[in-house]
């Protein structure tokens, strides 16, 4: 057996498993589990072979409803078939889960579970869908890491065959299925080896064949179908059994013991909480933090919730426990009790355990060890029912109280916020880096991306820690080691600072020049830098950038000013890492790329300077002053709920605050000028021949065209530029291209497509 280590996100963890098993994958791409069909396509494409030494069949179908009908024919015709998908993807499956399970048909779907589309469309994670199939008569595994969803979507498969009941394998979309992690990759020869070719044999012999013809999927009637349900009784009660069988033996293999329900915590724990997915983490981060401070608290982490083995269920739970709280990542309107919670306590009914549930997390809503802290504390006292956490309920008080702030992370894991871009090749960058780190050190690395829903043009907020320790902490960073600001011009706008530890490190990307950086902060952040004793470091990565040729993509440079200043890894060893992966990602575009991008990495660490600040806050002299965003006669709605979102505080957003419906009032993307763009086009009117070109490609409409009667210009500064407008019309016109650099991303597109290069980009203060 051979174990590689690897940094590799969540969704590629469960398509290396699902690549494994499978013969055909029958896909339809949704956010956030698209990329686990890409892989599978990909590397088919490439040739690569599954267990069995062959190449997967992938097929991209019209959409959800027809990849589960074709992975329903290909597995009745005897074919390892699997799909992706989230959401309500999962939800146009339903009607091929129930003909696929009652068929007793083996397969594995791995789902990176997402919110459903309910007030308000969201693709962000939650357990809203796979608790939306928990009566197809699937079995539910459900992963709380990403080695957890390879390790776990391994049992799966090897279960389904023995049981003859299909399993979906879930976990936490963008949290486990976009997260970065240092695992373990199991080869597919020790994946083989946990396999006994006679279910795959059984299988085969049961498929539809016409040299032994028979005839299913009938209809039946009242006589009958009841008993047809009751048929399948036994092979569910067996499900528990074979899956501890297949988690033992995965154990012998590899090293990592799991359970159907696994406990941690004091042995003599009296309140535990229970739950599943990438919470787990958090919770037992936190318990194993309050435990060594003598609390008797615990956690159960749900492995199989379907079927659910009330037997192996009650062996977890230590016999002195008197306080349970069950936590669900999703929400049934209208119910006594969330899902987990309902199961839970009908397990427990005949002990003498007081069982309160919560809602947490929805929609990637954060959760973190305060609120795991908080729950615990709830439960102390009366400790109410159907509680939520993470929020503000202001209407019907359901929402308990976070009242300590608690740092549960191991001391050596280095923190580290990256503010971007979305497309500026932060991200990019970043998730590069945690791969330089991962693999060629002995330290642990995880990576995470936050992102708004916007993509390209958007924030992205990369998170990554590193050290020895285990890194078991999927939530935001919240006391960092180290920031970057790739751009400025989130100075005022967005609160950069918060959390940087007393003596971190600040890393700013500015056109300013060494002596004026300081003054163009906000007095916050300047109060935050001489108080915290911040080190302070600018780097021009546009300038240099721009002058190597590489458009305004900075994400070299500041890689390398990363490296240099938080000093992970010697300097030299850094240069020659980083040199190694340029060559890698750029190589297909050419040998002057990669040259331009070595430049980039060469000239960084003249370029960066530590920049002197005032010793006391008495002596700043200057400060940046931030725009109002929303002016002060906006309505109800623009300053309660746009403002706060502009300023990344949608998180304090009470419940009274939010529409009851998800209705919005239109025509508020007026009031959005974000000024994100560092560099925006600039139009040189000379040059214009008028083609309107640039306004056509804009996709935030940033850029138009307007002729202008000469009358309407008499007012007009000088520096605002006209031509005669070269369109038929009798009135003389004058024609103008105007640029609203607060709605540009500065994606270019205008700038390339104009035939007579009559714009060019330039610094936003400009
Ligand atoms: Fe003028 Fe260029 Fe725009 Fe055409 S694409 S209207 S030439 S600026
Ligand atoms: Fe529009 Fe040009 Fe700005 Fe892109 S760079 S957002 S195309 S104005």
């Amino acid at each position: 057996m051979s174990i590689k280590k690897s940094t590799i996100d969540g969704n590629t963890a469960a398509a290396h498993v699902a690549y494994a098993f499978s013969e055909v994958a029958a896909i339809y791409p949704i956010t956030p589990s698209s990329s686990m069909g890409e892989l599978a396509d990909e590397w088919s494409a490439h040739g690569r072979k599954n267990i069995f030494g062959q190449q997967v069949d992938v097929i991209e179908m019209q959409s959800e409803g027809g990849a589960s009908g074709a992975v329903h024919g290909a597995l009745s015709a005897g074919s390892m078939t699997t799909t992706f998908t989230a959401s309500q993807g999962l939800l146009l499956m339903i009607p091929n889960l129930h003909k696929i399970a009652g068929e007793m048909l083996p397969a594995v779907f791995h789902v990176s579970a997402r919110s459903l589309a309910a007030q308000a469309l969201s693709i962000f994670g939650d357990h809203s869908d796979v608790m939306s199939v928990r009566n197809t008569g699937w079995a539910l595994m459900g992963a709380a890491s990403i080695q957890e969803t390879m390790d776990l979507g391994i049992v799966s498969h090897l279960s389904t065959l023995e049981a003859r009941v299909p399993f979906i394998n879930f976990f936490d979309g963008f949290r486990t299925s976009h997260e970065i992690q240092k695992v373990e990759v199991i080869d597919y020869k020790t994946i083989k080896s946990m396999l006994d070719m006679k279910f795959v044999e059984n299988f085969r012999k049961l498929a539809l064949n016409p040299d032994k013809p028979f005839m299913k999927v009938g209809a039946q009637n009242p006589d009958v179908y009841f008993q047809g349900r009751e048929t399948v009784n036994k092979y569910y009660e067996k499900i528990p059994s074979i899956v501890q069988k297949y988690m033992d033996l995965l154990g012998e293999k590899i090293g990592r013991h799991y359970h159907l329900f696994d406990y941690v915590g004091a042995p003599d724990a009296e309140k535990i909480i229970i739950a599943m997915g990438s919470g787990c983490d958090t919770i037992e981060e936190t318990v194993n933090f309050l435990c060594k401070k003598s609390k008797k608290v615990g956690a159960i982490k749900v492995r199989l919730y379907r079927p659910f083995s009330v037997e192996a269920f009650i062996k977890s739970i230590p016999s002195t426990v008197k306080k349970i709280a069950v936590l669900d990542r999703t929400k049934e309107p209208g119910s006594i009790g969330e899902p987990l919670y309902l199961d839970v306590v009908v397990a427990l009914s005949e002990k003498n355990i007081k069982i309160i549930g919560g809602r947490y997390g929805l929609s990637s809503k954060e959760f973190t060890p305060s609120m795991v802290n908080a729950v615990f504390d709830h439960l102390d006292g009366p400790g109410f029912h159907n509680f939520t956490v993470g929020i503000n309920d202001d209407i019907t008080n359901h929402s308990i109280e976070i009242k300590e702030k608690i740092d549960t992370e191991a001391e050596d894991i280095k923190r580290c916020i990256f503010w971007g871009l979305g497309s500026d090749g932060t991200v990019g960058a970043n998730k590069n880096s945690i791969k330089i780190i991962g693999d060629n050190t002995d330290m642990n690395a995880q990576g995470y991306f936050s992102y708004d829903s916007k993509k390209s043009g958007g924030i992205t907020i990369s998170h990554l820690r590193f050290g020895k320790s285990k890194i078991q902490s999927p939530y935001l960073i919240k006391t960092a080691d180290f920031i970057a600001l790739h751009n400025p011009a989130y100075i005022g706008r967005y609160d950069i600072l918060e959390g940087i530890k007393h003596g971190g490190i600040f890393l700013l990307n500015s056109e300013w020049s060494n002596d004026e950086v300081f003054d163009h902060l906000t007095r916050d952040m300047q109060e935050t830098i001489i108080e915290k004793k911040i080190k302070f470091y600018n780097i021009n990565a546009i300038k240099i950038a721009k002058e190597l040729g590489l458009r305004g993509r900075i994400n070299t440079v500041m890689q390398a000013a990363f490296f240099k200043v938080s000093g992970i890894l010697k300097e030299d060893e850094a240069i020659k890492l980083i040199k190694d992966s340029i060559k890698k990602s750029y190589m297909s575009k050419g040998e002057s790329v990669v040259k331009k991008n070595w430049g980039a990495v060469d000239r960084t660490s003249a370029a960066l300077q530590e920049i002197k600040y005032p010793e006391s806050i008495d002596k700043i002299q200057k400060s940046f002053e931030p725009k109002k965003l929303i002016p002060d006669n906006a309505s109800k709605f623009a300053k309660n709920i746009i403002e706060k979102i502009m300023h990344l505080k949608g998180d304090e957003i009470p419940v009274s605050h939010m529409p009851l419906d998800g209705a919005v009032p239109t025509g508020t993307i007026k009031l959005e000028k974000r000024g994100v763009a560092p560099m925006v086009p600039h139009w040189l009117s000379e040059k214009c021949i008028q083609c309107t070109m640039c306004s056509i490609v804009c996709p935030h409409s940033a850029i138009r065209p307007k002729q202008i009667e000469p009358d309407k210009l008499k007012n007009a500064p000088s520096t605002f530029k006209t031509v005669k407008s070269k369109t038929k019309n009798d009135k003389d016109l004058q024609y103008k291209i105007q640029v609203y650099i607060e709605d540009c991303t500065g994606c270019m597109n205008c700038v390339n497509i104009c035939p007579v290069k009559a714009l060019e980009i330039r610094p936003i203060e400009e």
